[in-house]
């Protein structure tokens, strides 16, 4: 019979960053997917590994772990997984949409170990970088400290390096039901009448952990509709742009990805003309100059979203040995490997 130390329900970028950190510390692995690593928001999202503007202390704290540990796979999943996430290094402008947000922006970089990292600059400034940008009146912060990853590779990296260091990969559309449980605790799986025997289990399954468990536990996550427009330009754009929940950066495809929604429409999936124009609309409101704007691609895919707007990272007080690693919300690219890293600590 099999016997695993964990089983991870979920390859998405949480899932597979807990199976590449535990694989490292030797534990016995089995990851199972329904699609495959990266299917959904892990693949599909912009990828921007933005610095924290918040002012809670224990949310930040994760953000600064995940980006060292994305610096330390910056210069390692290459080698180990044999597929490039192709990491870039850039400027972030966050504009600045009114007076007050200024405050809460320097209170915010105020808690940094080196806020010398940030900068505010005024309009004429950042006109310097980006002359098509239409007005910011009240200026943008920049920041140094921001990197963007094609999120799909570096989720199916942490996967191919965690087989690498001995994980198994199973695809299985997997239910509550496959869980042997005994006196409130797991105990195992039983996939197709194969029993395969582990006494952990954590669900990494996004947006969708809430349904696979709601016969168990309560985990109070949902998905967030966000869509993506990937348009052909020989414009140059080097910089990162944010502004009031929006962004435009061009990606290592050379396309300009312009984004984003936030959809609280459950799992209806699809891409909208009102989304695209919202997005495009929203562009155009910051920037000129982009007459050749070429769209080719048009994504949709759901943010796993706590209400709280916090990750939940945690084993259940009702059944013994399941763990939860879901709701990153707009950042799960970010936090994918510190949350993965803190999971498996926990587990291990
Ligand atoms: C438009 C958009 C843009 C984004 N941009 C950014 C960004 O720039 N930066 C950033 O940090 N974050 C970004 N995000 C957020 C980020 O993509 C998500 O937070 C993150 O990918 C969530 O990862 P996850 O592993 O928790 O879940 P998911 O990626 O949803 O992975 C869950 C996995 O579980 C699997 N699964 C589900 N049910 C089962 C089952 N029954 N059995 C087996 N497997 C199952 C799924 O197939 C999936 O592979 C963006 C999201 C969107 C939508």
């Amino acid at each position: 019979m099999k016997e695993f130390d964990l089983v991870i329900i979920g390859s998405g970028i949480v899932g597979s960053s807990l199976a590449y950190y535990s694989a490292k510390k030797e534990k016995k692995v089995l990851i199972i997917e329904k699609n495959f690593a990266g299917y959904n928001s892990s693949g599909t999202a912009q990828g921007g590994l933005s610095p924290y503007l918040g002012d809670d202390k224990k949310i930040r704290d994760l953000h600064v772990e995940s980006f060292n540990l994305h610096k330390e796979l910056k210069s390692n999943i290459l080698e180990e997984s044999n597929i490039n996430p192709h990491y870039t290094e850039k400027k972030l402008f966050h504009i600045i949409s009114n007076k007050n947000e200024i405050s809460t922006l320097e209170n915010a970089i105020s808690y940094y170990e080196d806020p010398s990292k940030f900068e505010f600059l005024d309009e004429e400034e950042i006109r310097k970088f980006e002359p098509k940008l239409k007005s910011a009146r009240f200026g943008a912060l920049v920041s140094d400290d921001y990197m963007e990853v094609d999120s799909f590779n570096l989720t199916n990296a942490l996967k191919e390096a965690s087989i690498n260091f001995g994980a198994e990969f199973f695809i299985n559309n997997f239910s509550s039901k496959n869980m042997i449980l005994r006196d409130s605790k797991f105990v195992g799986i039983n996939i197709e009448g194969e029993i395969i025997n582990s006494n952990k289990i954590a669900f990494t399954s996004g947006p969708w952990t809430k349904l696979i468990l709601k016969d168990h536990i309560d985990v109070d996550v949902k998905p967030l509709k966000g869509q993506i427009i990937k348009a052909k330009t020989n414009e140059e754009f080097e910089n990162s742009f944010y502004w009031q929940g929006d962004y435009a950066t061009k990606k290592i495809d050379d396309y300009l990805w312009i984004g984003t929604t936030e959809e609280d429409v459950g799992f209806l999936e699809g891409r909208t003309d009102e989304a695209k124009n919202k997005i495009i609309n929203s562009f155009k409101k910051i920037f000129s100059g982009f007459s050749d704007l070429d769209i080719k691609e048009h994504t949709a895919c759901f943010r796993p979203y706590n209400e709280r707007n916090e990750p939940i990272l945690r084993e259940s007080t009702e059944i013994e040995g399941i763990y939860v690693g879901t709701g990153a919300g707009r950042n799960g690219i970010k936090l994918g490997p510190g949350m993965g890293k803190r999971l498996s600590n926990m587990i291990f």
